[in-house]
Parts: C-alpha cells; structure tokens; sequence
C-alpha cells in the first residue's frame, strides 16, 4: 500500500468518518485546498450530500472499511480520526486502519483502557482524582465507571459507603471507583504542533449532558449523557496553569509511547471552588466540544495566528505547512 513518503504533496485529500467533528475539518480543510472525503459508516450519506465542500462520499461498513484503506491511500489521504470513528470500529480496528492517521494513532489503545489512561495522566504530573482500589477504601462521594463507558453512559454516583456498597455488589464487570470533584467541568483543547514545535492552548467548552444540566426537578438520577457542547473561556489567571499541563500531557506521551503528540487533544478537569484543578480524563484527538467555534474561530486561536481559527482550520493549516516542507511523515502516524 502507498506510504505517506510516497505521497503526491500536491494532491493530498483529507478524509474522515462522517459524524462528530466532520463538518467542521472537511469545510477547512477544502478551504485551505485540499480534497475531501468522508466515509459514511451508518445511513447518514444524504445528510453529507448537501455540503459542497466534501468531494467525495465513500460508504462503507464497519467491517468493510479496511477494503477502502488502498484506496484513499493511493489517493494521498490523510485520515482524520475522531471519537466516533474509534466507537463505530472499537479501538483495535480503529488503531490499525491503515491510512495514514493525522495525529498519534497509538493513543487509541491508552485511552481505550481505563487504568492506562489515568496512569498517563499521572505520569504527566497532572492532578487527577483520587482512585480507590476496593469499595471499602472508598470516600464517598464516588463516581463509578465501567470499563467501556462511554460519553458518560455507564458512570453512576454513590454518595454513601451503603450506597457505594449496595452498587458495586452484583457488578460483574471491571470498573473503577474515582473521587467524585465538587466543581465545574472545563473541557480544554489543545494543538500539539510538530511543525511550530509548541502545544497551543486553543480553546475550551463545557458539556451539556441529560440528567445533570436538564429539567430534572429531583426525579433522576444524575447521568452524564453528552447531548451537546457549549463554549467557555475561562479566567486569564488560571490557563498558565492549563498551559503547563497540555505541555506536560504533550510530553509524557512522548515518553510513554516513544512517539510525539501530534495535532488535537483535550484535557478534561473539574475546578472545584478552591481553584484545584483535577483532570478525569483525556482525548487523544478532536473532541467534539471543538465545534462550537466551527467557523467563527476559538478565542485562544487568535493568540497564535492573530485571526481566529477552528480546531480544522488549524489541523488545514499544520497539514499545508507540513505539505509544502515535503515532511508529512513528521505529522502522521
Ligand atoms: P466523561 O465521559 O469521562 O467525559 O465523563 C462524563 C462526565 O462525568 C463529565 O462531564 C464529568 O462531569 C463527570 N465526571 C467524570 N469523572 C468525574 C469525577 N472524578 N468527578 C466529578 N465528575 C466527574
């Protein structure tokens, strides 16, 4: 199959699954020149066949997708991923499709276990919530979480030793028992930029998740299921410290992995009133809360470029830069 180094500069294409962040980096991404494909993995082709700017649709399944790899490869392709792309396939597919990943595929695999992921940010030296090992070790409050949760799907609370034993009893499935943080939930994103060698603080949003932000009147549990994002900027005094940390995250996966962070992340921390910041988890790649600046550009972006740029301007720009010093292979993986 064509390798990255083989790759034709000229006539790159950047590709990605069709949902999540999808709009967002197939618009910059034809803005700044290049071709674009999405890859429809559910029935969602007509929804994407009204953008102009995604010249090529491609559908395939999930267990089909591997067939189209030569394909887009020998297409110049620099695929994109996301976090639906890694729900749609599951973590072991999606690490080994065979395009060309912008950004640092082996992360897929860190974050996809739960204790991997927090031991890195540990690692790091970033604060993270105290973990207990047993329910009788535990101090409440506790939030719960199955080892393949996802987008808050699978957490629950326990407020009480009895309440943390009685739901943790029957569970016959791995999870592991984290300190719940009293506080509010910041969402920040970064850039890990090998071709300016820097890790940008880009920008921040907050979520926007059922049964703890809805009209809940007392007759839900909380849940944390994420319907939406919504933007945030956050005191001036407190992103040096942010600041620190995606450079400190940058850095202990270089060590960790043996190879650089490339492109997106997001550090995801509740600041509790005492201004602690504790991060719970991260995302290897785009998240989703990026959205919200589609188009209009994150507040933070204009410190770099001095114009505002969103998440996929600024993975187009990184893209072209890396283009045009004929080094792609410094910016995939
Ligand atoms: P996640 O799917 O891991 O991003 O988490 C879903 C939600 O659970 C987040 O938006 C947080 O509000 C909440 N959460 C996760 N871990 C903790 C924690 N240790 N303390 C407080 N809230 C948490």
């Amino acid at each position: 199959m064509k390798q990255v180094r083989d790759y034709d500069v000229e006539k790159l294409m950047v590709a990605t699954v069709a949902s999540h962040t999808a709009l967002q980096l197939l618009r910059a991404a034809k803005k700044t020149g290049f071709r674009t494909a999405a890859i429809c993995l559910t029935d969602n082709k007509p929804f994407y066949e009204k953008f102009g700017f995604i010249d090529e649709i491609y559908t395939a399944a999930v267990d089909t997708l591997d067939k189209l790899a030569p394909k887009l490869a020998e297409r110049n392709t620099v695929f994109i991923p996301h976090g639906s792309f890694v729900e749609y396939c599951g973590p072991k597919k999606a690490q080994s499709f065979k395009v060309p990943f912008f950004g640092t595929r082996q992360l897929i695999e860190v974050e996809a276990d739960q204790r991997r992921k927090m031991m890195l940010l540990r690692e790091a030296g970033i604060p993270t919530p105290e973990e207990y090992s047993s329910p009788e070790e535990a101090e409440p409050p506790v939030i719960i979480k199955l080892a393949g949760a996802k987008g808050g799907a699978g957490y629950f609370l326990a407020f009480t030793k009895q309440e943390l034993e009685a739901k943790t009893r029957n569970l016959n499935q791995p999870y592991i028992i984290q300190r719940y943080i009293i506080g509010v939930g910041v969402y920040m994103h970064y850039f890990a930029s090998q071709m300016f060698r820097r890790v940008e603080v880009f920008g921040a949003d907050t979520r926007y998740e059922t049964n703890v932000d809805g009209r809940v009147f007392g007759l839900a549990e909380p849940s944390f299921v994420v319907v939406g994002n919504r933007p945030l900027v956050i005191r001036e005094s407190l992103l040096p410290r942010y600041m620190r940390f995606g450079e400190q995250f940058a850095s202990a996966v270089e060590d960790t992995l043996g190879t650089p962070m490339i492109g997106p992340f997001c550090l995801e921390t509740i600041i509790t009133d005492k201004f602690e910041i504790k991060c719970f988890e991260f995302s290897g790649r785009i998240v989703a809360g990026t959205n919200v600046y589609m188009g209009t550009g994150s507040p933070y972006s204009v410190l770099y470029f001095d114009k505002p740029m969103d998440m996929g301007e600024r993975i187009a720009h990184e893209l072209k830069v890396a283009a045009e010093k004929n080094c792609l292979e410094k910016i995939t993986s």
